[in-house]
């Protein structure tokens, strides 16, 4: 339960509502313990009207009735203009809590260096920030309100029962012990019964997005009957399951009517004694039953807000938990915001070994990149490319070894500033649910004029395209909007990165699916839009390379070859393999 102690900077933030809500749920329950006493003076208004037939009384009953039921009408509506004022502040002040935890967990997600999201899967995030946080707000929110209410009603309750009949009271109260305990049991049986028919729901949902994801494969496998027969399996366990919590359910109201009848009954029977004697009237043992009802729904809540106050503590474990991690990459956040960089970058002895799978992706690379020069990386799949990319835009720090930047420590640069200082087309391409000007406008931070993107689309070899889509630039992309082929994402991407107008890019394998002719085009207008920029292009096609100062070739995490083509074409080594194979298939291509 500790960890819903966290949320306690919140309730201090927004304490004046909590108050203020208090202050509501007082007022409206004063109002509401006022009306048993109103229906006990209007029973024995008439017990008196039936005992004396006096000519006089018929108006007076009248006068009396419609006095007692304004005044009743009356205590309705003011008590529900405190409960509405009620929600307006603990209600809306759980939803005040819920953004800024959401902007909070949000803030962390951003601070989160990628090997944490290597580590974790997407479903799994996504969860805490949407469901673990609507669970705490159900606590903040209905679960404080509830809890409030129960103990101001009982107190104003137990004290009109008391005053008026402290014998009467003994009896009223009885059975609510009992009713407690029972609901605190069932409850227990109903939460463990809905968490189950909760982890068969999300089983499924997981069933039908991987379906509908994966529906081509499916559907080209002539899997649809299996697949359909896999989540009829599941969906009927999950009715079984919903049956079985329905059962349940259907127990628990008819237990609680019961007991409160039972209590009800002591009260007519008990109060009915003590009226035979002349104690009391009749009036009160109506008053006392009504207070006996008045706490049904509070006390048959408790149950249900126990059940909301655990779920809320187990969510809130997890955000804690979140919010605890560190990031592993120091962003430097105070280093100067100038990124100096006029000789080079070296990798001295740098290795790289992914913590989540062992793998040494990078074996003692040593290197350096001269400002100005077009850098060739090859090698196949697998020989560490992307790391070395991953590296030099620090989106993970060396195992070993160190990078620097004329002489200074990359780790003790700037991170915001080393990072928008380079452009980077990444492998995985990604492109937002937005329009295609958004899209690469994304990395910018300063204006940029609507020709300068024209100019660079040109230049990434994607504008006649875009010309070609109904709405051109302002078209949207994904699940609404159009779809692109795979080489017209990596166009868009190499846009993206050179509306910033980078001083270093780096390229990672992102011309594998445009053509020869294309990619010819697309590096010549590189090397002529970054002139004196510094230029790293990761392929594993030669033809890429072809404008590269120098090229280097890697193999199992280890840099093996190192030259320019000719210095490389004469070694007669991995490079000229790879060149002699990729010629033939061109050739081949070409016939
Ligand atoms: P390339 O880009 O040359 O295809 P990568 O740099 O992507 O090579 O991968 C190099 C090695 O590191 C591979 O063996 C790959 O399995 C491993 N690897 C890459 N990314 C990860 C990761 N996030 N977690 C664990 N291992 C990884
Ligand atoms: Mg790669």
């Amino acid at each position: 339960m500790s960890s819903l102690f966290y949320l306690n900077k919140y309730l201090v933030r927004y304490k004046w509502r909590l108050i203020l809500g208090t202050i509501f749920i007082i007022c409206s329950n004063v109002f509401f313990v006022q009306q048993p006493g109103l229906i006990r003076d209007a029973i024995n208004e008439i017990e008196d009207f039936i005992a004396n037939v006096d000519p006089q009384a018929t108006s007076n009953i009248l006068k009396q009735g419609l006095w007692l039921s304004g005044l009743y009408t009356l205590l309705s509506i003011l008590k529900g203009i405190f409960l509405f004022f009620t929600r307006q502040t603990i209600i809306i002040m759980s939803r005040f809590i819920e953004y800024d935890l959401k902007n909070e967990i949000y803030d962390q997600y951003q601070r989160l260096t990628f090997n944490f999201y290597k580590k974790n899967a997407t479903g799994d995030l996504m969860n805490r920030i949407s469901e673990d946080v609507t669970k705490v707000r159900m606590y903040l929110g209905p679960g404080i309100m509830y809890t409030i209410n129960l103990f101001v009603l009982f107190s104003l309750v137990l004290y009109k029962m008391l005053s008026r009949n402290a014998e009467l009271t003994l009896y009223v109260l009885t059975p609510l012990p009992i009713m407690s305990l029972l609901i605190y049991f069932v409850s227990r049986v109903i939460n463990k019964k809905s968490e189950k028919v909760q982890a068969q729901q999300s089983l499924l949902s997981t069933i039908v997005q991987e379906t509908f994801s994966g529906i081509r494969v499916v559907k080209s496998h002539v899997k649809e009957e299996s697949v359909s027969a896999k989540f009829e399996k599941e969906a009927d366990l999950y009715k079984k399951n919903s049956m079985n919590l329905a059962l349940t359910n259907a127990f628990f109201m008819p237990t609680i009517i019961l007991l409160i009848g039972i209590s009800t009954i002591l009260t007519i029977y008990m109060g009915g004694l003590q009226a035979n004697n002349g104690t009391i009237d009749p009036g009160e043992i109506a008053e006392f039953v009504v207070y006996v009802n008045m706490l049904t729904w509070p006390f048959a809540s408790v149950g249900w807000v126990t059940s909301i106050v655990q779920r809320a503590a187990a969510s809130q474990k997890r955000i804690n938990e979140f919010l605890e991690v560190d990031p592993d990459i120091n962003p430097n956040h105070n280093a100067e915001q100038e990124i100096h960089f006029d000789q080079d970058i070296r990798l001295n002895q740098v290795s790289l070994t992914y913590e989540n799978s062992g793998v040494t992706a990078l074996k003692n690379i040593d290197f350096n990149i001269k400002k100005g020069e077009t850098i060739g990386i090859i090698g196949k799949t697998g020989s560490g490319k992307s790391t070395l990319a991953y590296l030099i835009m620090r989106l993970l720090d060396p195992s070993n070894g160190n990078i620097t930047v004329d002489n200074k420590r990359l780790d003790e640069l700037n991170l915001d500033a080393w990072r928008a200082y380079m452009g980077y087309v990444p492998q995985e391409h990604f492109l937002f649910s937005d329009s295609i000007l958004n899209n690469i406008l994304f990395g910018t931070k300063e204006e940029v004029s609507f020709e300068r993107v024209q100019e660079v689309a040109k230049n990434a070899g994607i504008h006649d395209s875009i010309m070609n889509f109904p709405e051109q630039y302002e078209t949207r992309l994904g699940e609404r909007g159009i779809n692109l082929s795979g080489g017209q994402k990596q166009r868009l991407s190499i846009a993206r990165a050179l509306i910033k107008t980078p001083d270093i890019l780096v390229l990672d394998d992102c011309l594998s699916a445009v053509d020869n002719e294309t990619e010819e085009l697309i590096l010549q207008s590189i090397k002529s839009e970054l002139r004196s920029k510094t230029t790293l292009i990761i392929s594993h096609r030669i033809s890429s390379l072809k404008y590269a100062d120098r090229i280097i070739v890697m193999d199992d995490g280890r840099l093996v070859e190192h030259g320019n083509h000719e210095e490389l074409m004469s070694l007669k080594g991995i490079y000229f393999d790879t060149y002699k194979r990729q010629e033939l298939q061109t050739d081949q291509n070409k016939q």
